[in-house]
């Protein structure tokens, strides 16, 4: 798998649809630029194939699931294939990393009941408690200690939505993308 991050800059998070990121990304990607991740050969990767898989968003109130296809490419040099993932979304997650951050932002902002927080955006009550335990543990390794205690999860949020934080510096220490589940890494091997 290559996560390709900033392939849009700042504006990334700002688009409302994740179909609509979804799309410019593949537009202006060009996979020939890639570096693989197996042997670190530059400029040698080629498309290879693609697979479909489920993206919930949520698009003008609504959790909407749709099926979007997903690029493979080629190394040449070693023939790995890679799944090309840009930064909305979580390798073996169905949500979107944006979808998920709208609920956290929602439940440490206060101003629902757990209850119609679930209801309102159409998850079940371990989900959520599953993200939050999650958000919490990331959280901690991505700021340390120090910061961890300083900055809110709202304000911490926030930063990601609005790109003044990039997912990627997470990925880079921890090889891990953002509310990636940890255990769901060890079978990453694509
Ligand atoms: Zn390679």
């Amino acid at each position: 798998m290559i996560r390709v991050f900033h392939a849009f800059g700042k504006s990334f998070f700002s688009c409302n649809s994740d179909l609509t990121r979804l799309y410019t990304f593949y537009d202006h990607l060009n996979i020939h630029l890639l570096i693989c991740p197996y042997c670190r050969a530059k400029f040698n990767c080629t498309f290879f194939s693609s697979y479909t898989r489920n993206m919930i968003t949520f698009e003008n109130g609504l959790n909407t699931c749709h099926t979007v296809s997903i690029t493979r490419v080629i190394c040449n040099s070693c023939n790995h294939t890679h799944a090309l993932l840009p930064d909305h979304f979580i390798p073996f997650g169905s949500y979107t990393l944006s979808f998920i951050l709208k609920v956290l932002r929602a439940y440490f902002f206060g101003s629902k009941t757990i209850t119609n927080l679930c209801d309102f955006f159409q998850i079940s009550i371990s989900t959520l408690y599953d993200w939050i335990r999650l958000f919490k543990e990331q959280k901690h390794i991505w700021l340390g200690i120090l910061n961890y205690a300083v900055i809110s999860e709202v304000k911490f949020i926030d930063d990601i939505l609005y790109c003044s934080k990039s997912v990627s510096s997470f990925y880079q220490i921890t090889k891990t993308s953002f509310m990636q589940n940890f255990k769901t890494t060890l079978s990453d091997s694509s």
